[in-house]
């Protein structure tokens, strides 16, 4: 479950608190001061650690849920005159599992956003409120509770139908109850619902693959997720790969899975909108689109992610440095950077191209142009390049990538980046 903002790094300044980075870009009382409209909350604790992953979360010794409840309450109270008096349009609740936040805490929490913030265009279905479900937590009181506190949209993390598959994976749930937590979901009235799901895990074969998709269709998903499992450092996954306990798949066998996702899921009615998310028109998760789009956000707890008026900063990602600096209610952080002009153009390009609706090539090439003279001529011709070999594509003002560039993600937005630079750098 993850927060997905990765960007390249930059140049990093030396903030100590989230107040310190807020105030370093206008504030709620300057003049023009654009209220922040997205906020992200992270919680996290999890039954146990599943063999992958490398996001923050620690084991659920259930005593920490109070005062962790208690610190976030007063870390939303701080944030809060960032979104002025401007109705928030997404929040999006992820983890560590959320949902195995208890009832009582999850209604403390929820009053604490209606009273702090402005859910009007969240409640009148304009908005978006995501909460990212285990499918073992999910039960009818929790459903009811997330429905009238303004949540209309579940994120279950099924990752696999196959026993087996979960696991590889260390995942600890019996995959009918992604089933039985979308009913729920649904009965309660969540009217929007997706589905994470894993793939390229060793053992898997396409064929499996197929099987895993077909199975999250067939519950009447309208949006997935699928991520390719990747070996991060320090997980418990990356150590048995390296003691030889068992052997990644194959470049060529995760080509064949991204072609098979590709081929079913647009037969059934979603297409690819971003680089690893799929949807049926109108149901894109519009949270995450606030992010590719570079739109601000606000975070709260351990390790989330922020960004506001061109900084970006992260919740120091420990939980005990998260209770015990609760002085104004901000939380310590790591990582704030503000991007100069050629690295805020770069990573325009990269998020920009991520996504199906491409980037708008005009207003990019004058901004690269600013940045770094000669720039503009230099992208336009590795553009064209890139055309020419089939991984962009060009529709007037867009570029976005073609489904073979799309494979290519990382290496096109590297050598957009190098004709950015300019040679000699
Ligand atoms: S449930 Fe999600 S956040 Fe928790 S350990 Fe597993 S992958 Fe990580």
């Amino acid at each position: 479950m993850r927060q997905d903002t990765a960007l390249p790094q930059a140049q990093q300044r030396h903030r100590t608190s989230a107040r310190e980075a807020l105030e370093a870009g206008p504030g709620p009382h300057s003049p023009g001061f654009p209220p922040v409209r997205s906020l992200y909350i992270h919680i996290p604790f999890c039954f146990h650690k599943c063999h992958y992953c490398d996001f923050y979360s620690l084991v659920d010794t259930r005593d920490r849920q109070e005062p962790f409840t208690d610190r976030l309450i007063r870390e939303l109270t701080a944030l809060s005159p960032w979104a002025g008096r401007a109705p928030l349009e997404t929040i999006f609740v992820g983890g560590g599992t959320p949902s195995l936040l208890r009832a009582e805490h999850w209604a403390r929490l929820l009053d604490a956003l209606a009273r702090l913030f402005d859910l009007s265009t969240i409640r009148a279905g304009r908005g978006e409120f995501t909460v990212e479900c285990n499918p073992e937590t999910v039960t009818p009181e929790l459903m009811d509770l997330l429905r009238k506190g303004g949540v209309d949209r579940v994120s279950i993390g099924a990752q696999s139908f196959q026993p087996g598959h979960l696991k590889t994976l260390e995942r600890w749930h019996d995959p009918a109850n992604v089933a039985r937590a979308l009913d729920l979901a649904r009965t309660a009235g969540i009217p929007r619902q997706s589905i994470d799901l894993i793939f390229a895990i060793p053992g898997q074969t396409p064929e499996d693959w197929r099987r895993d998709l077909s199975a999250a269709l067939d519950l009447g998903t309208e949006h997935l997720s699928c991520y390719s499992l990747t070996y991060e450092p320090g997980t418990a996954m990356t150590a048995r790969l390296r003691r030889g306990e068992f052997t990644p798949a194959e470049e060529e066998t995760e080509l064949q899975m991204h072609e098979v996702a590709l081929n079913l899921l647009r037969s059934r009615g979603l297409d690819r909108y971003e680089v690893s998310n799929f949807a049926r028109p109108g149901a894109e998760c519009r949270h995450n689109l606030a992010y590719w789009r570079q739109r601000d956000w606000l975070a709260a707890g351990p390790s989330a992610s922020a960004h506001v008026a061109g900084h970006r900063w992260k919740n120091f990602p420990r939980l005990d440095d998260y209770l015990s600096h609760s002085d104004d209610g901000f939380a310590p952080i790591t990582d704030h950077e503000l991007p100069d002009a050629v690295r805020a153009v770069s990573e325009r390009m990269m998020t920009g191209l991520r996504l199906r609706e491409g980037l708008s090539s005009p207003s990019l090439l004058r901004d690269a142009e600013a940045a770094r003279a000669g720039s503009s001529a230099r992208l336009q011709a590795a553009a064209m390049r890139l055309a020419g070999e089939g991984t962009l594509h060009i529709d007037g003002p867009v570029w976005s990538l073609t489904d073979r560039g799309i494979l290519l993600a990382d290496a096109i937005t590297v050598d957009l980046m190098a004709a950015l630079d300019g040679p000699g750098r």
